[in-house]
């Protein structure tokens, strides 16, 4: 029976601890196809494609390779079958050489020694890197590669156990833009050779440069295949968010009053190789967009705001009274979500439950104990006022995907009811779905009276947001623009 199908996964079921993770999702893959499959963090893509590699049980639904239901248990039942995942944290051994990683386990038996056999896994080696195009030494060590090296030497080993079908979980997610280039080309080949790619990205542009159809999940369920010829930008981001939910993206004029006097003022502050008398002003209930590119020192303004950074010269006045170092700070009511919250924001092999009471260990302290219940109440309503993909606040930071665990990060610091939320790209690296949640739930916290600084590098984003943009260039303020007056080009000029 021939089927133009390599690949079919017919009403795929899966439930992590009770949660459903997967709701009757579908997925076919044709012969010599690149076919996208994407969706917002947490939407079950990694999940879906691990039941297909064997490295989890599913609950329900079949899986059919060339017409014929299948079953693999383990990874290497998958393998024996022509099936191969690249991973987004890398399988390889630093110390070992790319030959040895290749055969790592399952050294050609050719010959009889020991010296015969890496001889054999050299030659082996080195044709499936030079058949890629790689130019590159087998017995190098893979700690001396780039990651861009490491992804082809993973690729690399899985055409080396005859891979008829590879899934490549986001692979671009950590490569320069010159090895995504060299990844796309790569791609192009391997599908002139006939395998076919299932390609987990939520990066669009990716998708319509390299993606023959695509295939979006949305909670678990697949809810479109189409070809990429022919499908718009726009019914993308609607698969991926339900219809209308783009519409937080855009701006909104406010419609509560600001309050009458500054919450925060910035008086002439210098930092000697980083900024040279700012000045500026927050009111409660307003947004304000710190504006400038990558290194105009804007996340150095804000250290500065939280007393982390002391400024050379100036002052910084909360509510009326100058604060001085981070613990002034923090008592006169600042929150900073810092940039970077894998290192900064997260205690990751900690629950959320602790994450959320960690800044706020006064507050759920009653004498000597820390009362746990009291904290995971709080981080259980944090979980779902802020739509937080968990099983509950017993689950490890770790675990989450990156616009869960910025989630986790915002609710550490909501949770003290700031006066002034200092906010350091809150959506880098985060899906288009929890990039609107944030928006949403920063919109919010200023119609209560909170005052917010934003730093971001995405203008959309800072235009959808802000009251009023501040335009930092080379560590000065070049210039204030009311939102109202403003449109995204003359902003780009500046
Ligand atoms: P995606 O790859 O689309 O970002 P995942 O498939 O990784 O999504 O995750 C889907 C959901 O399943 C998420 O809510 C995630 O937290 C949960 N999940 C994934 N793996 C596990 C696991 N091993 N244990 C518990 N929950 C998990
Ligand atoms: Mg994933």
């Amino acid at each position: 029976m021939s089927s133009p199908n390599i690949l079919e996964m017919r009403g795929i079921d899966k439930a992590f601890s009770g949660i459903r993770v997967l709701k009757r999702a579908n997925f076919e893959l044709r012969s010599g196809e690149v076919h996208a499959l994407m969706g917002g963090n947490g939407a079950g893509k990694s999940t879906l494609m691990k039941i297909l590699t064997g490295v989890y049980a599913k609950d329900g639904g079949d899986v059919l390779i060339e017409g014929e239901e299948t079953h693999f248990a383990t990874p290497n039942d998958a393998e024996r079958a022509g099936i191969a995942m690249i991973f987004q944290e890398f399988s390889l051994v630093p110390t070992l050489t790319v030959a040895e990683n290749m055969f790592l386990n399952r050294e050609p038996r050719a010959g009889r020694g020991a010296f015969v056999r890496d001889a054999e896994a050299r030659r082996r080696a080195q044709a499936i890197m030079t058949d890629l195009g790689e130019n590159i030494d087998v017995r190098t060590p893979v700690e001396q590669l780039s990651v861009g090296m490491c992804q082809m030497v993973e690729i690399a080993k899985a055409l080396s156990k005859n891979a008829r079908i590879l899934v490549m979980d986001e692979p671009t997610s950590s490569l320069s833009t010159e090895e995504t280039t060299t990844l796309f080309k790569l791609m192009e080949r391997l599908k002139a050779n006939g395998i076919s790619i299932v390609y987990i990205s939520h990066r669009m542009a990716e998708i319509f440069a390299v993606c023959d159809r695509v295939t979006v999940l949305r909670d678990g369920e697949s809810v479109l295949t189409e070809d990429c010829r022919g499908l718009t930008m726009q019914r993308l981001v609607d698969a991926m968010l339900g219809a209308g939910a783009g519409a937080a993206l855009e701006w909104q004029p406010r419609h509560h009053e600001l309050g009458s006097k500054p919450m925060l003022q910035v008086e002439d502050i210098s930092l000697k190789g980083h900024f040279e008398q700012v000045s500026f002003e927050v009111f409660p209930g307003e947004i304000v967009g710190l504006a400038g590119l990558m290194g105009a020192g804007r996340t150095e303004i804000a250290e500065t705001i939280f007393g982390i950074r002391r400024a050379d010269s100036g002052r910084v006045l909360m509510d009326g009274a100058p604060v001085v170092g981070n613990e002034s700070a923090i008592e006169a009511g600042v929150s900073l979500v810092p940039e970077n919250r894998r290192t900064q924001g997260l205690v990751l092999d900690h629950s959320l439950r602790d994450n959320v009471m960690l800044p706020n260990l006064k507050a759920f302290t009653n004498g000597l104990f820390v009362n746990d219940s009291a904290g995971a109440k709080t981080a259980d309503e944090f979980i779902k006022s802020l739509r937080i993909k968990t099983d509950g606040p017993g689950s490890i930071a770790r675990l989450l995907s990156g616009g869960n665990q910025q989630k986790i990060v915002l609710a550490k610091w909501l949770a003290r009811n700031p006066k002034l939320l200092i906010l350091d790209e809150p959506t880098i690296g985060v899906d288009i779905g929890s990039k609107s949640d944030i928006v949403e739930i920063v919109r919010r916290l200023a119609a209560k009276g909170t005052a917010v600084l934003v730093i971001s590098s995405e203008f959309e984003e800072l235009l959808a947001l802000s009251d009023r943009l501040i335009v930092i260039h080379d560590g000065r303020l070049i210039n204030e623009l009311d939102r109202r007056a403003i449109d995204s080009e003359e902003v780009l000029h500046h």
